[in-house]
């Protein structure tokens, strides 16, 4: 069929609206109505050139709509359904075999590797390849998903607050749920007050933590910060020292510190910020830190440092869950989300990595 797609032709290039060619759903897919899809820094990263992105790609990877078809294999979903879209994974390796999917060994393969799972990309222009994103490619109007990457969600949600949930909603949150698992005595910073670093303090605050730090450099997030839950803010602009200004807040440091701003200065904070044998997420893509001594920073104060993805969320049991709290008022994405038309997806884009928006989503249809 021919859908509207936002294409992006070469490595950098712009977003263009362009007829594209879907293929027909196989066995094991569905075809999508895309409602709603949230823009992800991964997206950036991937127009940027990505993990060997090919090219022409439709991006978008936190889709959510209403099914539209289903294929013959699909279980448990049917036409009129409402959906999010998350990551896909391969269902037979060792991670996989082990529930942990979010660590599959061909996570990059399949969610990068710009095919569907078999090797194939479901969309063409001019009877060219065109890339796939996350196995969805959501900012389209249609789109052809696996069923291992779709959640089915309660319909009286808006599509907008639940598109974003597939992955940097589920990613801040998942790694305070998840993997952190906090006791209510527990002390936490987050760093970068992003959708994910929000997202985490959310959960946070969910998990009744003593003591939610927030660190960022814009004072409007940081107030915002503090109406979702933050006991604590810390402006990094307005500081000598962050660390020394977590300290000042609770004098061994944090048992735990988030960092979701993916910037080198920052994660040195956040490990500085740690208590002796604590532990620090990196969940942003992260650059070099020149300072960094694994010695007198990790060993010498036992301090774990790791890296997660998607909050170990298993998306079909975590994301329902993340719908009901938003539902009890307990969880209020909705105050993270700003909505654009689909065609002002470059203005969502600039607004995003300009810091005027904390979680943007493009309303596709
Ligand atoms: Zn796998
Ligand atoms: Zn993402």
């Amino acid at each position: 069929m021919k859908i509207k797609a936002a294409v992006v032709k070469k490595k950098g290039g712009a977003f263009e609206m362009c007829e594209v060619d879907l293929a027909d759903a196989k066995e094991d897919e569905l075809l999508v109505k895309v409602v709603s899809s949230g823009i992800c820094h991964t997206d950036e990263f991937g127009r940027q050139g990505g993990i060997n992105q090919r090219f022409p790609a439709v991006f978008g990877h936190e889709g959510a709509g209403i099914v539209e078809k289903v294929g013959s294999r699909v279980k448990g979903i049917k036409k009129g359904d409402h959906v999010a879209f998350s990551y896909s994974y391969c269902g037979h390796c060792d991670a996989c075999r082990e529930g942990k999917p979010f660590y599959c060994e061909s996570f990059n393969d399949i969610n990068f590797g710009g095919t569907a799972s078999d090797g194939k990309t479901r969309i063409s222009m001019n009877g060219e390849d065109v890339a796939m994103f996350f196995g969805q490619s959501s900012f389209a109007q249609y789109s052809i998903v696996d069923q291992k990457s779709v959640v089915k969600v309660d319909s009286d949600v808006d599509l907008a607050l639940i598109a974003p949930l597939g992955c940097g909603i589920q990613t801040g949150a998942g790694t305070v749920t998840n993997i952190i698992k906090p006791s209510i005595d527990s002390t936490i910073a987050i760093f970068g007050m992003g959708a994910v670093g929000l997202s985490a303090l959310m959960a946070a605050n969910l998990e009744h933590c003593k003591t939610i730090i927030a660190v960022g450099g814009n004072e409007k997030s940081l107030e915002l910060a503090k109406e979702l839950g933050a006991t604590h803010t810390i402006n990094r602009k307005n500081v000598n020292s962050v660390p020394d200004a977590v300290r000042e807040i609770t004098a061994k440091g944090v048992d735990y510190s988030i960092d979701t701003s993916g910037v080198g200065t920052m994660i040195q904070h956040a490990i500085d910020s740690t208590a002796f044998n604590g532990s620090i997420f990196v969940l942003g893509s992260s650059g070099v830190i020149d300072s960094f001594n694994v010695g007198t920073d990790i060993l010498m104060n036992m301090k774990t440092l790791r890296g997660t993805c998607e909050g170990e969320s298993i998306s079909q049991k975590y994301i329902p869950e993340l719908v009901r709290m938003y539902k009890e008022g307990r969880f209020p994405i909705d105050k993270l989300v700003k909505v654009y038309e689909f065609d002002d997806i470059e203005k969502a884009f600039e607004d995003s990595h300009n810091g005027k928006v904390i979680k943007a989503v493009v309303k596709i249809q």
